[in-house]
């Protein structure tokens, strides 16, 4: 049993930090209370029969779907309390969850940064309740760019190891469940749980049995093209971490080339936009969410209408994006082509695997940055900002980001792949770092 919890100081924290786009109600809390093993939240994009799935996006507002995602059913049975949904960036767009409908997180760190994103509530949430266990979702770095930011530990697991079933599609081939949490324990305790085939979701139904037994490791890869465009203080931090490694738990760290590495961010980007902008087609105010009454209008007024109304800026930035890349006649030239990087990248990290066990990067090449900084950024630097998660994201290998260090209290994250599915390897890494580094969470002040 967890840390017990009040529903008073829940709805503070909540009013506080904007973590949770929905939180339980006080009678379903109270009745839950003394029944419950854990607490758990789940992001915003995970359906879940008791709460409102809007995915951070107002085209949702009012849906509340008729089933639980697999991961959701899963820590339930075993004996979980769903306190709330998270807050995201609307559909999973975003590295800094700023482009939510239901408000924007604060980093509990620093209340003037972000906390990441797109699982920005799941990763404050962590950072501020002890034993909590975050649901949340990563496309091309939702896990480890929030986990980095606000200080705690952020896994996702192969494709296909977490059944998406339930899950609200944001780029089916790269969409993946994972955990966010505070320790090595918490994973070893619930990566199990929400892992292993599911009939409802064909993709998890071929892969081999999460064996989390011990596993050594010897050597671990730095691609050099890595470490361009890191600042300094997440440069530092980085290298102190990677010295503790090699001295204190005997890992010899080498660099290595990867020079498929600048290609991933903009295959990623093809890949991701062309299929959102397919899977948001669904959106139009006829079956879920927003449903409009009047039915008399032109199929294009009516459907332009309610997209136009309901979509942020960024959910249409994307569907742009995408729907250029799949025009007839410009599918080879960006779709494919994108194809064809997914599959050299893919070759580079098992070439690399040949030698080393795991590769390790910052996490993000700077510290979670303030608002107002944020609104400086067009979206192309926004988009830059993930170039260290998308490579493993877009390979569908197995990665976690771990706290590593601390500017003035500001927590910095390194990322650590390991091949498919070799989670195993990630969760030895981090026992093994938990005993020699020692993780900071903030104060809660309300
Ligand atoms: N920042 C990336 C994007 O906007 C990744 C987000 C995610 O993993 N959902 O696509």
């Amino acid at each position: 049993m967890s840390d017990k919890l009040s529903f008073e100081f829940l709805t503070r924290l909540n009013e506080k930090y904007k973590i949770f786009s929905q939180l339980i109600n006080e009678e379903e809390f109270l009745k839950a209370e003394g029944r419950y093993h854990f607490h758990f939240s789940a992001k915003d994009n995970l359906c879940t029969i008791d709460f409102q799935s809007r995915a951070g996006s107002r085209i949702l507002d009012g849906y509340t779907p008729p089933f639980d995602a697999t991961a959701v059913r899963r820590l339930r049975i075993s004996g979980g309390l769903l306190i709330g949904k998270t807050n995201m960036d609307e559909f999973g767009f975003g590295t800094f969850c700023t482009n939510s409908a239901y408000g924007v997180p604060r980093n509990p760190f620093d209340p003037d940064r972000s906390c990441g994103g797109s699982s920005g509530g799941a990763a404050a949430t962590v950072a501020l309740l002890d034993g909590h266990i975050a649901l949340a979702v990563s496309t091309g770095g939702s896990i480890s760019c929030p986990a980095s930011f606000c200080g705690v530990i952020g896994i996702t697991p192969t494709y296909g190891r977490v059944s998406r079933y339930g899950l609200i599609d944001y780029s089916n081939s790269l969409d993946k469940i994972g955990l966010i949490c505070r320790s090595a324990t918490d994973l070893r305790t619930y990566l199990p749980l929400i892992s292993g085939p599911d009939s409802l979701d064909p993709t998890s139904c071929s892969q081999p049995i999460l064996d989390l037994s011990s596993s050594r490791i010897k050597r671990i890869g730095i691609p050099k093209e890595a470490m361009e465009g890191i600042s300094g203080e997440v440069e530092a931090a980085f290298r102190k971490a990677i010295e503790i490694t090699e001295e204190q738990l005997s890992i010899k760290v080498e660099e290595v080339s990867m020079s498929s590495l600048r290609f991933a961010l903009p295959a990623y980007y093809v890949l991701a936009t062309s299929e959102a902008s397919t899977n948001l087609a669904r959106y139009c105010g006829m079956r879920f969410g927003i449903v409009k009454d009047d039915v008399n209008a032109h199929f294009n007024t009516f459907f332009s209408e309610v997209r136009s109304k309901f979509f942020g800026k960024e959910a249409k930035r994307r569907i742009l994006l995408g729907t250029y890349c799949r025009r007839i006649g410009f599918r080879d030239r960006y779709y494919l082509k994108a194809l064809s990087v997914r599959q050299i990248v893919k070759e580079e990290y098992l070439r690399i695997f040949q030698d080393f066990d795991l590769v390790v990067m910052p996490t993000m090449p700077f510290i979670a940055p303030r608002f107002s900084d944020i609104q400086k950024m067009k979206p192309l630097d926004m988009y830059k900002a993930d170039f260290l998660t998308v490579p493993p994201n877009l390979v569908g290998m197995p990665h976690i980001s771990l706290p590593c260090g601390y500017y003035h209290g500001i927590p910095i994250g390194f990322q650590l792949v390991a091949p498919h599915w070799e989670e195993r390897r990630l969760l030895h890494f981090a026992e093994c770092w938990e005993s020699v580094f020692e993780y900071q969470f903030p104060e809660v002040k309300l």
